[in-house]
């Protein structure tokens, strides 16, 4: 089993790193940033986002784990007391990886501009804001005409990124193995000349959505809110990506578990 950490850069995420490398060395797990099986993110679901873009050119063989230094994450949700239970899982060969593994959906994203189009993948969300003024923008759902959106933007997010931003913006929560993007407006502006719908959408796999925003804006476009400059573009096209990203499960946590300990807390009677 090969290994790769990435941490936060705090004292205390460090300081567990060298722990787990350590730990690690004791049984016998081989440390390799470059090809690793498991991708082992120390911090907070900030510090998974940032191991996810590291180690997307090779999604399809590697798996990801989250120790949280802070509170509880959605990717995060290891704690670092539990270090060494982690370790022991992960070196165990009756923990065969293939069968401790759960896939998340994830936001496609063509930015569509003269001189070509470029694919982005996201793990939380895509963000389209206009930078200095109003975002103007049409949006179409499987090439019909939907709606002209005026407002502060649009969030188009997966499903595991349901709980982060999407949440501010009143979205729904989306179980991640349903295979969706959801679409939340950013402060619409609704009055007798615009018309938005309001809520927020949820396209299944085999939709898309294209975002055509109105011409010479200047747009703050962001996954996973990693800036993207572009302020040529003609078009963005939005759908569930083919790909997926692999979590390692070394016990059970389930989802609307982690929805309740992060937002409602364990203690409800
Ligand atoms: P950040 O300040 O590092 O993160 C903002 C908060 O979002 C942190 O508490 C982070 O948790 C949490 N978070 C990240 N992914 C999450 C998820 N899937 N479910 C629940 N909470 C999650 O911000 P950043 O690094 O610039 O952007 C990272 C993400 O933050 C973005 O992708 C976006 O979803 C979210 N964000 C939210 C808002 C908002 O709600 N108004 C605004 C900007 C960005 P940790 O502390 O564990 O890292």
């Amino acid at each position: 089993m090969k290994y790769a950490v990435l941490d936060r850069g705090d004292e205390l995420s460090k300081q567990l790193t060298e722990k787990l490398h350590y730990l690690a060395g004791e049984r016998h797990l081989q440390r390799d940033e470059k090809s690793p099986d498991v991708v082992v993110s120390i911090g907070g679901d900030g510090t998974m986002l940032h191991a996810f873009h590291m180690y997307q050119y090779r999604l399809e063989s590697v798996c990801f784990v989250g120790i949280h230094t802070g509170h509880l994450g959605f990717y995060a949700d290891w704690k670092a007391s539990e270090i060494e239970t982690l370790l022991d899982a992960m070196a165990s060969p009756d923990t065969a990886l293939h069968q401790r593994i759960v896939k998340y959906p994830l936001v496609e994203t063509e930015l569509v501009s003269v001189d070509g189009t470029e694919t982005h993948l996201a793990l939380n969300e895509l963000t389209i804001k206009g930078l200095n003024a109003t975002l103007v923008a049409r949006l179409t759902i499987n090439d019909e005409p939907f709606e002209m959106f005026r407002g502060d933007g649009i969030c188009i997010s997966s499903p595991s990124g349901s709980t982060a931003y999407n949440k501010s913006l009143g979205g729904a929560m989306v179980h991640p193995s349903l295979e969706t993007i959801q679409i939340a407006e950013i402060a619409s502006i609704n009055n007798r000349v615009y018309r938005t719908l309001g809520s927020s959408l949820v396209l299944p796999k085999h939709h898309h959505c294209d975002i055509e925003p109105r011409k010479n804006q200047v747009l703050l476009v962001a996954k996973d809110h990693i800036p993207l400059q572009r302020n040529d573009l003609l078009s963005i096209r939005c759908r569930v990506s083919t790909r997926k990203v692999a979590f390692a499960r070394y016990r059970p946590f389930p989802f609307w578990n982690r929805v309740r300990d992060a937002f409602i807390g364990s203690q409800i009677d």
